[in-house]
């Protein structure tokens, strides 16, 4: 795999500042047919991105086509929809303090971005975070992960015969790479990946007070009432945590049941499990591989050790160290201190955690660090609305999972550990934007009631002002 050298790294980064000015000044039309060509050539390279998937981690075509290709589709498309109006000064409202002042945020592009991205949706994170930079008017060197070569190979293309390089670059690297990078000045960094690099990004980001967004992950839990259609629950779990063969940021990474559901529950997830992937998932053409041979390791090891401790398997358990296969796997009784309650576990293995009583499974999630999201599955919505008060996410979703992210109103987020910033829609293009404060004084300046020599006028002036703010 040839990562890309430090010298060329400088030459597309010196060549990026030069060129960022003319790229700020970048018209709505400008933007809209460079992201028209993007989305152009992605369709035409359907096939070919499928393939690339299946080489880097078995991921089937459909699903491919579901999660990489049409979430590109859907941002692209909205972002192309709307951004004339998003690039439009916005008016804010008129204060009694100040009638004769028009006031209004004005968006300009914060200028060179850095976009670093995982392996997990190869395709998908980088193009989406890059359709907000380039909405935004801005240059970006994109850096991908290092272990999705065949993805990377072709989003290298698709990018490189799209964009000059002192516009748009892609980079490949890993950590020498990337640390070199980081070094450098930029206006924005834009990272997603762990919360242990994430802590990396924004130290690197502090020395030059570069604007960060870091999409993180965490253990997102998943929280079910008692009075649930628990066949439709399990379904949905299924869908969310499987596809992918987990690695999934927003994936359910533990289940909260009721102590009640215990039967019910195991005995539905051992046979939906077989509905989804047949006997033996092994031979699903649906089910995605683990990416390398070290994840594979860290995901066989933790549950090597939970097993040891006591945890006992309900479905799934087999893996093969050859294709970096790990069954579906549903686990419970897994002792607090092993990785797969204490970790994000990114991967095919989910433990369920029975509750008595809804505080508990509340405060099981809140021991933790604040999830990236958190679903719930209940008919009653003051049980829904009490999870939310009592908890904090990236997100939620009530009755379903993962959907929240398609929603393309909503902002992609974590909070604190598991991220900070908004991205994707109108919120990836603030995000990439500087919101500039802009007061437009008519007439007499608001300064004037203040000039010097300060008299009783002015104290007069003051005290009325005060009396109406
Ligand atoms: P990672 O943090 O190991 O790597 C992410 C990027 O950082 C890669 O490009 C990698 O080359 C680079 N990197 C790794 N170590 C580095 C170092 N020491 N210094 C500088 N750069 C370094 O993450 P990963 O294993 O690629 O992805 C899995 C993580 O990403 C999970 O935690 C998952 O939840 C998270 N994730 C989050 C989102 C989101 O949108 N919130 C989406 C996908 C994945």
């Amino acid at each position: 795999m040839a990562f890309t050298t430090v010298s060329e790294i400088d030459k597309i980064y010196s060549a990026q500042l030069k060129n960022k000015a003319e790229i700020k000044h970048s018209t709505a039309e400008k933007r809209i047919s460079w992201l028209k060509k993007l989305l152009s050539s992605i369709i035409a390279e359907e096939k070919a991105i499928e393939k690339a998937l299946y080489l880097d981690f078995h991921k089937s075509g459909i699903e491919t086509a579901i999660t990489e290709i049409l979430a590109v589709q859907v941002e692209l498309k909205h972002i192309i929809k709307n951004l004339r109006g998003w690039m439009k000064d916005k008016s804010v409202r008129r204060s009694l303090m100040m009638p004769n002042v028009n006031a209004y945020l004005h968006y300009e592009p914060k200028g060179n971005a850095l976009i670093i991205t995982p392996w997990n949706y190869p395709f998908q994170l980088p193009i989406v975070h890059l359709a907000s930079c380039i909405a935004a008017g801005n240059t970006a060197i994109v850096k991908l992960s290092e272990f999705s070569p065949n993805t990377n190979k072709l989003v290298k293309n698709i990018i490189s015969n799209l964009f000059s390089e002192d516009h748009i670059a892609v980079v490949e690297g890993a950590v020498e790479e990337t640390t070199h990078l980081l070094d450098l000045r930029f206006d924005h960094i834009h990272f997603t990946g762990s919360p242990k690099v994430g802590k990396i990004v924004m130290e690197a980001a502090s020395k030059n007070l570069t604007d960060i967004t870091l999409e993180l992950g965490g253990k997102s839990p998943a929280i079910i009432d008692k009075n649930v259609n628990l066949k439709k629950v399990v379904k949905n779990l299924i869908w969310a945590k499987f596809v992918n063969a987990g690695q999934t940021c927003i994936a359910p990474d533990y289940i909260l049941a009721h102590r009640h559901q215990k039967h019910q529950i195991e005995e539905l997830f051992r046979k939906e499990l077989v509905e989804a992937f047949g006997n033996d998932a092994f031979n699903s053409p649906d089910y995605a591989r683990i990416i390398n041979e070290k994840q594979f390791q860290r995901l066989q090891d933790n549950l090597n050790d939970a097993k040891n401790l006591g945890a006992v398997i309900i479905s799934g358990g087999n893996s093969d160290s050859k294709t970096n296969y790990i069954e579906p796997t549903v686990i419970t009784n897994v002792a607090s201190t092993n990785p797969l309650m204490t970790d994000e576990i990114f991967g095919p293995i989910l433990p369920i955690v029975y509750y008595s009583q809804i505080q508990e499974a509340i405060d099981f999630v809140n021991q933790k660090e604040k999830p990236l999201a958190l679903y719930v599955f209940s008919k009653d919505d003051n049980f829904n609305k009490h999870i939310i008060r009592y908890t904090s996410a990236g997100s939620t979703c009530i009755n379903d999972a993962m959907i929240q992210i398609m929603h393309p109103n909503l902002p992609f987020s974590g909070v604190n550990n598991s991220g900070i910033g908004q991205s994707t829609g109108r919120y990836g293009f603030i995000s990439f934007s500087h919101e500039r404060a802009v007061a437009n004084v008519k007439i007499t300046p608001i300064s004037s009631m203040f000039w010097f020599p300060y008299t009783e006028k002015t104290n007069k002036m003051l005290q009325w002002i005060r009396k109406i703010v």
